[in-house]
């Protein structure tokens, strides 16, 4: 299994999906807070992304992986764009983030090291469109999105998975629920496991937003693994009601921040990969936790 690595939406101008945050008086900063950062982090390592290249333990690991320094470099690069930061933000991560981040993309680097091993994955995105279009499919989507907004939302993912059906791609959709309109799309982008909102749809959000209409993000999910944190980021930062992934097994996830975190907890790399490891093979369990504690709530109609 992998995860998805969707890439954090656009930051919303004018909008502030961080009221409440603000408001709840927690020693966060909005800027750490928005980054997932803890307040008390380690400090930053002064590292640049060329010197930690050369370090012993990045050589090794990427021996290990039996690719190139250029190569790891380069993947390195690749994961920073995709959370929306770029090689210059590097020397700003804590030596343990930037451990993190290299094995990240190591695990990455080993998934697809071999075109068979890339085929095998894309077999598996192979999406049941049968199912998809049948009777209990629709009522999960009306479920999921609600009777008025079924109808296009079912469109849109018949038409989202029969495009993305084998590959390991991603798209996007957004929905105003009180207009009972689609008010953005991205179709187009061939990054694995990742897809972004870039700046027209990111400011049709921001729009309906504005109007204090709810809005609604799908994207697909070739692996149909639970959101990742940045996908539950991106609902919250853009300050929609919830989201949807339209999985490629015919499970369809809704999710949503349903809560503050409880005491000790906050939204972060660590807390998820401590709950995925808890309860590996237990996803109800791995809900039911992820919703007590850092207070996200995520349901998978199958
Ligand atoms: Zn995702």
């Amino acid at each position: 299994m992998w995860n998805c690595r969707c890439t954090l939406v656009a930051s919303i101008p004018g909008h502030d999906a961080f009221g409440e945050r603000n408001a709840s008086k927690l020693e966060t900063s909005h800027e750490d807070w928005k980054a997932g950062r803890d307040p008390k982090r380690p400090k930053p390592s002064g590292r640049s992304l060329r010197e930690f290249v050369e370090t012993p333990a990045t050589e090794r690991a990427a021996q290990r992986a039996g690719v190139s320094k250029t190569r790891v470099r380069k993947a390195i690069a690749d994961e920073l764009r995709r959370q929306g930061r770029t090689g210059r933000d590097f020397p700003s991560m804590s030596r343990a983030e930037q451990q993190s981040l290299l094995r990240d993309v190591m695990e990455r680097e080993q998934h697809f090291k071999t075109a068979a091993a890339r085929r095998d994955a894309e077999r598996m995105a192979v999406v049941d469109m049968g199912k998809v279009g049948g009777k209990p499919y629709r009522k999960n989507v009306e479920e999921v999105f609600g009777k008025d907004m079924a109808p296009l939302a079912h469109e849109d993912v018949k038409r989202m998975l029969g495009h993305r059906s084998g590959t390991l791609y991603e798209g996007i959709y957004a929905y105003d629920l009180d207009s009972g309109v689609r008010i953005g799309s991205e179709t187009s982008q061939t990054a694995t496991f990742s897809a972004s909102i870039v700046k027209k749809p990111s400011s049709s959000i921001e729009e309906a937003r504005g109007a204090g209409h709810h809005v609604v993000i799908m994207h697909n999910h070739p692996g149909s693994s639970m959101p990742s944190l940045e996908d539950i980021r991106r609902v919250r930062n853009g300050g929609a009601s919830f989201g949807v992934i339209a999985c490629h097994d015919g499970s369809i996830i809704k999710f949503s921040i349903a809560n503050q975190p409880i005491g000790g907890y906050t939204l972060d790399k660590a807390t998820m990969d401590r709950f995925g490891g808890l309860y590996k093979d237990d996803e109800k369990g791995l809900f039911a936790a992820l919703e007590a504690c850092p207070g996200v709530r995520v349901e998978r109609f199958a």
